[in-house]
């Protein structure tokens, strides 16, 4: 995953998942710092403000309230050129043959932060969340458990990346706890609706971009200018409460089984250190209307996987191994489809894939495709098995280049 022709003056230990190739942005505090944006390379991260205290980032256009607001939002504001410009500059001063900070102890110590010594925070404020549906694998998957299984994908599915709007109060960092929801669900069709802790708790495995400002109201973006408005992806998980979405969802969709809660790993990885993994899609056929058609790779070589640690349990069990290249339709053609009717984006957006699931049982990205509705439990190695999460799990999402989002669910 590693661009050999970048090599930092920093010690980063092959495979490691933030190499110089990378250098996400997130933001950081420490017993001294204020929660502020940094970069982060190896075991270290850059403390943005202090290289523009030392005169490391002139002409960039960034100023000190920017490197130290409480969120990456004011940044992003400033547009892809400056945020472009803003990781080629870290790159160039961190790479083995760059001596400004290499030669300079005084500096290094000033601007390099030890990751264990650090607190992540949530990177943006996330004005509005939106999530799609766009693994083709995961959308057959649920039609054949939940209507026809010869008429598995609806109608629309193929012709449009189908969606909805969630809720971005709730959208919080890796390691925050997840509370069970309690709420109005129907186990015996024959009986009325009960009210209780959901008993059918779950996760979607999925990643998610934020935007950029995008145009003004009523105006749209095509699939060629959509890049323009991404800064950069988190893994994301888009905590499910199924009993409860499948007593609420007809007719306006996803509501309280849904807003309860979704976890993101902190760092976000920006399209530009993706680059080297595009791939092509798959074929779209029926050919989609005009507004939805691109041109060149625009899908993501990213492995994903989801381990199941039980409380107590010293190691868990990984029960998906899935890609980010299992999409149907990409986020080019997401934001196309979003903005497509005059609707506009606002730095710090958050646009989600919808579950990732390969074509493979061991590649389902939820517990009810991966136990198939329940009827098929997994096994855990201290002898337990899963049918859905249970209270005191953690369940942790890995990606080369994103770390992890772990989450701990707690009792009702
Ligand atoms: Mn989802």
């Amino acid at each position: 995953m590693t661009d050999a022709s970048l090599t930092s003056w920093i010690d980063v230990p092959a495979g490691h998942d933030f190499p110089l190739a990378n250098l996400p942005f997130g933001i950081f505090s420490t017993p001294q710092r204020t929660p502020r944006p940094g970069m982060r390379l190896g075991e270290v991260v850059v403390d943005l403000d202090a290289l523009l205290g030392r005169g490391h980032l002139e002409g960039l256009g960034l100023n000190h309230e920017v490197l130290t607001a409480t969120v990456l939002n004011p940044l992003m504001r400033l547009g892809k050129p400056t945020t472009v410009a803003l990781r080629e500059r870290v790159q160039s001063l961190m790479s083995a043959d760059n001596p400004a900070l290499r030669d300079n102890p005084d500096a290094r110590e000033a601007c390099l932060v030890p990751v264990a010594t650090t607190t992540m925070h949530m990177p943006v404020e996330v004005g509005d969340y939106t999530d799609f549906y766009s693994s083709e694998d995961h959308a057959r998957n649920v039609g054949k458990m939940f209507r026809d299984p010869d008429n598995a994908l609806l109608p629309n599915w193929k012709h449009m990346p189908v969606g909805y709007h969630g809720r971005a109060s709730s959208i919080v960092l890796s390691g925050t706890p997840i509370r069970r929801p309690h709420g109005q669900t129907r186990p015996n069709e024959d009986q009325p609706p009960v009210f209780g802790p959901s008993r059918l708790l779950d996760f979607e495995l999925e990643m998610a971009f934020v935007t950029f400002d995008g145009k003004p109201l009523g105006e749209r973006i095509s699939t060629a200018e959509a890049e323009d408005y991404m800064f950069g992806l988190v893994l994301f998980n888009d905590w499910s409460a199924r009993d409860i979405q499948k007593w609420e969802y007809v007719p306006l969709g996803p509501f309280l089984g849904k807003n309860f809660g979704s976890s993101i790993s902190p760092w976000i990885v920006t399209l530009e250190a993706l680059d080297h993994l595009r791939v092509a899609g798959p074929t779209q056929d029926p050919a989609v209307l005009d507004y939805l058609q691109y041109h060149g790779d625009s899908h993501y070589d990213v492995p994903l996987e989801v381990e199941i640690i039980p409380d107590g349990a010293s190691s868990g069990q990984v029960v998906c191994r899935s890609n980010f290249r299992h999409m149907y339709w990409n986020m080019r053609q997401q934001l196309a489809h979003h903005t497509v009717n005059g609707c506009n984006l606002r730095a710090g957006d958050m646009m989600a894939s919808g579950t990732i699931s390969g074509p493979e049982p061991g590649s389902f990205g939820s517990m009810l495709e991966i136990s198939w509705r329940g009827t098929q439990p997994v096994a855990m190695p201290d002898g337990s098995e899963r049918k859905f999460i249970l209270d005191g799990d953690t369940v942790v999402m890995r990606a080369p280049y994103f770390g992890s989002v772990s989450t701990r669910v707690i009792p009702a």
